[in-house]
């Protein structure tokens, strides 16, 4: 499902080149789940926006159910990730003039059409706790509130990839728990690749792949002895 190999990323800075990413290789079958950890400024936001073809590597492959996401045109390169890719940013970017369930509907008013949104977009906000809330605009949420929102909105196109930048970082313990619990609920439904990064051990260890980035590397994460 998802093939990165011999992955490096360097960003031009006006004093050279900043590597980032050296030789990293991940590969992850429909239905894996991975966590990925590593000090600040390592990497992990980058690497994860290479895996939903946000951002093009500087070499190596990425392969996404069989195609190479970067081979694509721009307009077939965004129809390839609205159709493929979830997305969790780590601040939601909700946006606030919608509501709840606008903001979950927003990637069906883009591309294909998708008969039953609406449905599947109350369906969605049912599972993660919101059927109240639909009509509130994100001001009036709270924070594990609107990280689930995100988390509905990044799944209502039922996408094969499902990646989250740190969902959790913002949320108490309780809260970050649940919204961990549900990403990995929906994706055991789903049987999509969900790739989370955090900073949290303990949520770490719920997923089924366990990696580091350390050093421009990724590597199966060292256990604290
Ligand atoms: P992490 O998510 O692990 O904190 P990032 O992937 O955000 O790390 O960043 C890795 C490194 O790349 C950092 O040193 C960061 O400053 C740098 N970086 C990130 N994005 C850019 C960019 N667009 N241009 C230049 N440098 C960047
Ligand atoms: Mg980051």
């Amino acid at each position: 499902m998802l093939e990165i190999s011999n992955l490096s990323k360097a960003y031009p800075t006006p004093r050279g080149e900043l590597p980032v990413l050296r030789d990293v290789s991940l590969s992850l079958q429909r239905g894996e789940s991975a966590s990925i950890m590593g000090p600040s400024g390592s990497g992990k936001s980058t690497l994860l926006y290479i895996i939903g073809a946000l951002e093009p590597p500087s070499s190596g492959r990425v392969i996404i159910g069989g195609d190479d996401p970067f081979a694509l045109g721009p307009k077939a390169l965004a129809a390839f990730r609205n159709r493929a890719v979830g997305f969790v940013f780590q601040d939601h970017l909700l946006l606030p003039q919608c509501t709840v369930v606008e903001n979950v509907l927003l990637p069906t008013l883009v591309g294909e059409p998708l008969a039953d949104g609406r449905a599947r977009a109350l369906d969605l906000l049912g599972r993660v706790g919101l059927s109240d809330r639909l009509d509130h605009r994100p001001a009036e949420l709270s924070g594990g509130e609107k990280q689930r929102v995100a988390i509905a909105r990044a799944l209502i196109r039922q996408p094969p990839i499902v990646l989250c930048d740190e969902p959790t970082g913002n949320l108490d313990r309780e809260s970050a728990e649940a919204v961990a619990s549900l990403l990995l609920e929906l994706h055991r439904e789903q049987k999509s690749v969900l790739a989370v990064v955090t900073h949290s051990p303990t949520l770490a260890d719920r997923f089924g792949r366990r990696l580091e980035l350390n050093e421009q590397r990724l590597a199966p994460r060292r256990m604290a002895s």
